[in-house]
């Protein structure tokens, strides 16, 4: 994966994208969008995402969305293939 090189958020805890136990869900929200602004900035963005897409990652941030908004781009991007 060399795009990982290349990544914001290689010089930072994964705790800031993947959040830790005992976390409240004032912390998760607080934590998510600090990591999201980190994704924000990132140069590798899309090949982030689409690798988390295409290995079925189910935590953490990736490529600036949550395992739930991922879910929905999944559920999102099957309508559209049924759709074609
Ligand atoms: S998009 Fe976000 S999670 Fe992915 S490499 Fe960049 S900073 Fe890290």
């Amino acid at each position: 994966m060399d795009w990982q090189d290349e990544s914001a958020c290689r010089e930072y805890d994964n705790v800031l994208f993947f959040g830790e136990e005992g976390e409240s869900e004032l912390e998760k929200q607080a934590r998510e969008a600090r990591a999201k602004s980190v994704c924000q900035r990132c140069p590798v963005t899309e090949p982030c995402l689409e690798f988390a897409m295409e290995t079925n990652q189910k935590y953490g941030i990736w490529g600036g969305l949550t395992d739930k908004e991922r879910a929905s781009l999944k559920r999102r991007r099957a309508r559209a293939r049924r759709a074609s």
